[in-house]
């Protein structure tokens, strides 16, 4: 009920000015954050280089390549982490690891391919939007570094 009642409205409610809740083309809405890069590419005032677009999911190529395929899959509402994800919205963590998946077929990364959520600042998270990165096309080494 809470959700039909935010399409109908149709204009942002949050009570934080700087977290909305929009609306996407009368479809759906997202929870986002005006200062996240990630929100602003999913609103399309980021450029990206799309891969898939799915109702509740995001997936592009990453900027900075560390694999012949390296793309990040996000949810479209913002949420910090991968545990902050799975707390409060655990169906939308499975759609995300499912398009892992699919990516991965798409692109035909027969011999393996790597899934990681860089969680927190020390272990190199830099945007904090949970987004899964997909990367393969390359033999994987273990420990990651
Ligand atoms: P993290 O370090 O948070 O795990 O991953 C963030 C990723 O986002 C990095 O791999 C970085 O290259 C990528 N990235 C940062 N800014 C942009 C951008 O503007 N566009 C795209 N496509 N990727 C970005
Ligand atoms: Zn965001």
């Amino acid at each position: 009920m809470v959700y039909a009642f935010l399409l109908m409205m149709n204009e942002p409610i949050a009570s934080d000015p700087a977290r909305r809740t929009g609306d996407r083309g009368g479809v759906i809405a997202v929870t986002t954050d005006s200062d996240c890069l990630f929100c602003k590419i999913v609103a399309g005032d980021v450029p990206s280089e799309k891969v898939r677009d799915s109702e509740r999911t995001y997936t592009f190529r990453d900027i900075n390549p560390q694999a012949p395929t390296h793309v990040l899959v996000i949810p479209k509402d913002h949420h910090p982490d991968v545990g902050s994800l799975a707390a409060s919205d655990p169906g939308l963590l499975g759609e995300v690891v499912r398009e892992c998946a699919a990516v991965a077929a798409d692109e035909k990364l027969d011999a393996g391919h790597r899934v990681v959520f860089n969680t927190g600042a020390g272990a190199g998270q830099t945007v904090f939007h949970v987004h899964a990165h997909v990367l393969g096309g390359r033999p994987m080494t273990w420990p990651p570094g």
